[in-house]
């Protein structure tokens, strides 16, 4: 794992590069580790002070990816003047990480559809960046109420497709995930051999 403050630091290496980017508490920490299947993400006690990108580099299907964790957002505890400065650093690499093929934004599925991240959503499409949306911890919906969650979510967002539901804690939609990552990297360009 190396951390960035800026995305002049990312490495040029050519790496296709996903970023997870999500409210703070939303359970990214928590995904990235199960995606990985171990435990490389911090899993944060104080939400929202994490200031910087963390970058990890995993198999998936065999071919180098890397993960780009990005700050969590939202969390109101965090001082104004930091809260500023992650608009730039987040906005900064997300148009300009080397190899960014797609950016997957995670909400929690307890949660209602919001207005930050709807103009989040907004601003990815516009910027014409690949996005999925991916609901963590739908453990915590019981499971007659997933098709109508995964709705909600949808049309709260205006997405044309379904979001991914997962769960951490209990596995579910992980497996799909890396399928849908390895997907997203293949249809940018495939996946570069070693
Ligand atoms: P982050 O701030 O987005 O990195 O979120 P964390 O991964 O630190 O998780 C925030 C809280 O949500 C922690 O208390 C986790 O235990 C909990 N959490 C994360 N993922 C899941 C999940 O899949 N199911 C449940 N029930 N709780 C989860």
């Amino acid at each position: 794992m190396r951390s960035i403050g800026h995305v002049e630091e990312a490495p040029h290496d050519g790496v296709p590069t996903v970023a997870f980017i999500g409210r703070s508490n939303v359970g990214k920490s928590s995904l990235l580790n199960a995606l990985v299947g171990g435990h490389v993400a911090r899993t944060s006690q104080t939400p929202g002070r994490t200031q910087r990108i963390h970058l990890y580099d995993v198999q998936l299907a065999g071919a180098p990816v890397r993960f780009a964790d990005l700050p969590g957002y939202g969390y109101a505890r965090v001082p104004a003047a930091v809260r500023r400065a992650f608009g730039p650093m987040i906005e900064g690499f997300l148009l300009g990480a080397p190899a960014l093929f797609a950016v997957l934004l995670l909400v929690d599925a307890r949660r209602e559809p919001d207005r930050t991240t709807a103009d989040f959503v907004s601003w990815l499409l516009d910027a014409g960046l690949p996005m999925q949306i991916v609901a963590t911890k739908s453990d915590k919906v019981p499971r007659n109420r997933r098709g109508a969650i995964s709705a909600k979510i949808r049309k709260g967002y205006g997405l044309p497709t379904a979001p991914l539901l997962t769960s951490a804690a209990q596995g579910e939609g992980i497996d799909e995930l890396r399928q849908s990552i390895a997907a997203l990297a293949e249809a940018a360009g495939g996946p570069q051999t070693p």
